[in-house]
């Protein structure tokens, strides 16, 4: 007999931890994938100092170590596993991994979105100590110092905006002599004293993963491969986000750039299948937003599931 799981969850960052702390407080029969990487973004952060009940911050790897736990104590299982193929044609739906595969008669995708990287190796090490992707939740670090932003999108304008509220110097990085963001951002971001663009560039190499810190970028000028180095204290990277959808296209609604797409609530166009956290949503991004839908998405769950039995 094929085990049937009430729910399961892929991922295990905020919004999939939070839906299984309340599906399984609801006595739900709870599964969670964790997906590639354990405890999702924040498991690569280092103080978190917005999210709230923690007057003091919290390590990132030490909140999701506890929403682990917490969702451990009310019965969740959790498998360190990714899911590798989604059959969502009927219920129970059917996911595999790579050695096994469930069945589960509701699902809740919680992927999450990966930060697009330039591929470094000084890049890995310095995260969190210097090199960041998040400028709400390390912008604060930098007060008074010089940092740089790298992109030219809409996260690129605002990452550095908002950088200019800590930070003495912000140096946006871009590989073209154009911008992609929108027409305002760009003006507010041209308007500010504190920024100023080095256009045509790529980023070379990050100083000095030996010291454990950021004191410098080399950088690369593409139009004429002159090579440069800027002094600063900190990276922040705003090249764009890959929604983790790719085993769902062709049966869940994604957007143009791979989101999903909820309608009433949490739900997707396949009922009994919800998405919560950054896998649908690259406005906010926050911990206690992904946190707040994974908690939408299992109180959806709980109300399909009872009106299901009741018939
Ligand atoms: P994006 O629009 O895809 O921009 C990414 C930027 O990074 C581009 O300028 C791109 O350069 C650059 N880039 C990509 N890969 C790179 C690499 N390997 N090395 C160096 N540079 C690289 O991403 P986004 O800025 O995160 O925005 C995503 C979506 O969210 C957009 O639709 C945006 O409008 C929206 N958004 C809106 C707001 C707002 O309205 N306040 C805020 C944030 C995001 P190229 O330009 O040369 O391709």
């Amino acid at each position: 007999m094929r085990e049937i799981w009430e729910v399961i969850i892929l991922g295990s960052g905020a919004a999939g931890l939070t839906a299984a702390i309340y599906t399984a407080r609801a006595n739900l029969k709870t599964l969670i994938m964790e997906g590639v990487e354990v405890g999702g973004q924040l498991s690569l952060t280092t103080l978190v100092e917005n999210y709230p009940g923690f007057p003091q911050g919290i390590m990132g790897p030490e909140l999701m170590e506890n929403m682990r736990q917490q969702a451990q104590h009310f019965g969740a299982q959790l498998r360190p596993m990714a899911a590798t193929r989604v059959d969502l044609k009927s219920r129970p739906f059917r996911i595999e991994a790579v050695e096994e595969t469930f069945w589960c008669k509701t699902l809740i995708i919680a992927t999450g979105a990966s930060t697009r990287m330039l591929g470094l190796e000084s890049e890995k090490k310095l995260l969190g100590h210097g090199v960041s992707t998040c400028a709400t939740c390390d912008g604060f670090f930098f007060k008074d110092q010089v940092v740089v932003v790298v992109g030219g999108g809409d996260s690129a304008m605002e990452e550095s905006l908002f950088l200019t509220k800590f930070a003495r110097q912000v140096w946006v990085i871009h590989r073209r002599d154009k911008l992609r963001a929108s027409k305002i951002m760009q003006e507010r971001a041209f308007k500010n004293p504190k920024i100023s663009f080095i256009w045509d560039t790529v980023v070379e190499d990050i100083l000095d993963p030996g010291l454990g810190k950021v004191t410098a970028i080399k950088l690369r000028d593409v139009k004429t491969n002159q090579l440069s180095q800027k002094g600063c204290e900190g990276v922040f990277l705003a090249i764009g986000h890959v929604p983790n959808t790719e085993i769902f296209r062709g049966q869940i609604e994604l957007d143009h750039m791979g989101y999903i797409i909820l309608k009433d609530g949490t739900r997707t166009n396949i009922p009994g299948v919800f998405a919560a956290g950054d896998v649908h949503d690259h406005i906010y991004r926050q911990a206690v937003t992904a946190a707040g839908s994974g908690c939408r998405a299992a109180i959806e769950v709980e109300r399909l599931l009872e009106a299901e039995e009741r018939g």
